[in-house]
């Protein structure tokens, strides 16, 4: 038999989208913008209280399990508020009067369809082309960028120019799977319609979710926006998670380090699951349980 990579696809975002919103209707789901080839940029909005935080998943295309993580933590949440249960040792209502969350649990739909199910076949044959010129290989299970070849957390307006001076020393001098950080902050679709979302609401605080390590990413160069370091340090009391500080490219261009830089209130990076990418669907259980403290505890900051 031959062994397949169950993945979390873009078509299982759409089928839990349509079973939110009829399991929920009350829930406001909406788009944020479109994807390079045209998907959908969803975000789900939970509670209705003051403190606005927003947490995103997959902007990168391996990293789908992030997305999978969201979903999962939105019907939950919206379960326990219907019904007045407790969730993770909170009340989910009370929670939902507190906070208003905002999540854009799919940031880069294209990148996921890449590495979870390769090349499409109705692209033409010029893109595939293209694609696979980029990719080197007909193995696309490893791609993280957008369907330009863009990595969208490379292309974002803090230090931009520092990550793309940094591209020549790792190598990379075109579009591709990884770190290529684009003509310009914000030329991606997918990176502009996160930024602009972020614009126009009034965030406390962000999450930006990626695989894998295990490790949380906080500040930016030497911003560290107030209560930034406190909260971190609570998430990893309440969590097996442990802070960590960027190295080389991966310091520059990214939306946590923007957000911080622009609005100086906390943003942070999330790297969930420890293993090779992309983390099996199988890890799921497990990433949940240990990321819950965080998506739970970021609420009632
Ligand atoms: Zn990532």
């Amino acid at each position: 038999m031959k062994k397949q990579i169950k993945a979390y696809t873009y078509e299982d975002l759409k089928d839990d989208i349509l079973k939110l919103k009829s399991d929920f209707p009350e829930t406001e789901v909406g788009t944020i913008g479109k994807s390079v080839w045209g998907k959908d940029l969803y975000y789900i909005k939970l509670g209705s209280g003051n403190l606005k935080v927003m947490y995103n998943g997959a902007h990168h295309g391996m990293e789908w399990i992030t997305s999978a993580m969201l979903m999962k933590f939105a019907f939950d949440f919206l379960r326990s508020s219907k019904e007045s249960k407790a969730f993770g040792g909170f009340n989910a209502k009370a929670l939902a009067r507190r906070a208003t969350l905002y999540i854009v649990p799919m940031l880069n739909p294209d990148g996921v369809r890449l590495s979870a199910l390769g090349l499409p076949n109705r692209l033409p044959i010029r893109e595939k082309q293209r694609l696979l010129r980029m990719n080197g290989s007909e193995d696309f299970t490893k791609w993280q960028a957008n369907a330009n070849g863009i990595d969208l957390n490379h292309n974002y307006d803090a230090l931009w120019q520092k990550s793309k001076e940094m591209e020549a020393e790792y190598g990379i001098y075109s579009p591709g799977p990884t770190r290529f950080s684009g003509p310009r902050a914000e030329s991606e679709p997918e990176s502009h319609a996160l930024a602009e979302f972020t614009r126009k609401h009034d965030f406390a605080l962000t999450i930006a979710f990626h695989s894998q390590g295990k490790v949380i990413y906080h500040g930016f160069m030497d911003k560290n926006p107030p209560r930034s370091y406190n909260i971190a340090r609570a998430f990893t009391k309440i969590s097996p998670y442990q802070l960590d500080s960027a190295e080389g490219i991966a310091s520059f261009g990214g939306y946590k380090d923007w957000f911080v830089d622009k609005f100086n209130k906390p943003g942070y990076t999330v790297e969930v699951g420890l293993g090779q990418n992309p983390l099996p669907i199988s890890n799921l259980p497990q990433i949940y349980s240990e990321t819950l403290p965080i998506l739970l505890g970021a609420l009632t900051v």
